[in-house]
């Protein structure tokens, strides 16, 4: 048992105690009690003071690519298999340090990304949460061909008996949920993110057969078209969601459903008025503009009509680096507009909730997972503090960065 003595808490971010400042104290895995100043500390073993800065729960990021290295050649580029291996090691490792204790692999490398997540979760290796999707599917696509890393990582499946074997596969090798891609992307030569690549029917069969197998399914959608075929279809979460309607708020709103957004792959441009991202070079000028655009309207509407949303980055992708994830909440604010604590909500709490970890992990409670980051500033005044403000991080119970 130790005592985090000494904590400024966030209120939005704190269950069952209600003054600024506490005690926090920690045995084994969890959170066994949050006490006023100085009352826990004499009986604990160890004492860790925090000197008052901000302690709030670890942060998920629940759209990232551990084997991806966010240089344009993703994993590719000559890299060997042992240096791809030891990469991802390094890329969880930094994600870990910046706060971010629990993330979801939105797919990458064949195998790679569930033996880092079993070597995590039976103690061999010391990383955040992770859950993973194995390879992305998708029907038969323009690009899905294009290059190595997309050649190796695309899982076509068409018909309704190629989807069940799919399906079938991914879960064999380690998928804990099915990421399905179901309009073009922005990535892929020839690909046109304003259309749906799949039909009703077959997003329907992959949400029928991950359920079988006690699956959600993820899709990757740009197009209002493809996002509103995929929420009547069942699928649970959706990426990137660039361009929401009124009837694709209309189903969310149900609160079956949820999206998760990634303004990190088109902010860092927007910011800098530098015009599209590289990762986007093969897209038309006004297409860039409009999905780049519309994805920070679409993500500033669901958080003002009060949905649940999710954070993901796409880090990995070009020029998104590992480590970098806090950049995203930083978008949030300064191109979205978004008030600091309804983004941290979004990081922690309400990633927990789409995650269906809620039980567990995104408040600080006593009897939650004793996930916690200590940070040097006031993160629900100023997000930005996020970047280089991170003094501790706890996973478990256990210090892992301090
Ligand atoms: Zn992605």
């Amino acid at each position: 048992m130790y005592v985090l003595k000494n904590c400024r808490l966030v209120p939005e971010l704190t269950e069952d105690y209600n003054s600024e400042f506490a005690d926090i104290v920690i045995e084994g895995q969890r959170i066994v009690d949050i006490t006023g100043p100085e009352k826990a500390c004499c009986s604990a073993e160890r004492v860790f003071d925090a000197e008052g800065c901000t302690v709030m729960p670890g942060m998920f990021d629940l759209h990232t690519h551990i084997s991806y290295t966010g240089f344009g050649d993703l994993h590719d580029g000559g890299r060997s298999e042992y240096k791809i291996l030891l990469d991802t090691i390094k890329h969880v490792t930094d994600c870990l340090n910046a706060g971010f204790t629990t993330l979801r692999d939105a797919g990458g490398k064949p195998g790679l990304c569930a033996s880092v997540r079993d070597a995590i979760d039976d103690g061999s290796l010391v990383g955040p949460d992770i859950k993973v999707c194995g390879r992305l599917m998708s029907p038969t696509e323009l690009g899905n061909k294009a290059n190595k890393w997309a050649d190796e990582t695309i899982h076509e499946i068409d018909s309704s008996d190629s989807i069940r074997k799919g399906v079938r596969e991914e879960v064999r090798d380690g998928a804990d949920y099915i990421k399905y891609v179901a309009s073009g992307a922005v990535t892929l030569k020839g690909s046109n993110p304003k259309i749906p690549i799949a039909t009703y029917e077959e997003v329907k069969k992959v949400v029928e057969e991950a359920a079988f197998k006690g699956r959600y399914v993820a899709a990757h959608c740009h197009d209002t078209d493809s996002i509103l075929l995929c929420l009547k279809a069942g699928v649970y979460t959706i990426e990137h969601a660039s361009l929401l309607n009124d009837a694709c708020m209309e189903i969310l709103k149900e609160g079956r459903q949820f999206i998760v957004p990634t303004i990190s792959c088109t902010g860092a441009k927007l910011a800098s008025g530098e015009g599209k991202p590289a990762y986007a070079a093969y897209m038309a000028n006004d297409t860039a503009k409009q999905i780049l655009e519309g994805a920070v309207k679409s993500m500033v509407r669901a958080s003002e009509d009060g949905l649940i949303v999710g954070l993901g980055t796409d880090t990995g992708m070009p020029n998104i680096f590992h480590g970098n994830n806090a950049m995203e909440l930083v978008y949030r604010k300064n191109l979205g507009g978004l008030q600091d604590a309804e983004i941290l909500k979004q990081a922690t709490i309400y990633s927990a909730l789409i995650s269906g970890e809620e039980e567990d992990k995104g408040t600080v409670k006593s009897g939650k997972l004793a996930d916690l980051i200590v940070v040097d500033g006031k993160p629900d005044k100023d997000v930005s503090c996020l970047l280089d403000g991170i003094k501790m991080v706890i996973k478990r119970g256990r210090v892992v960065r301090a």
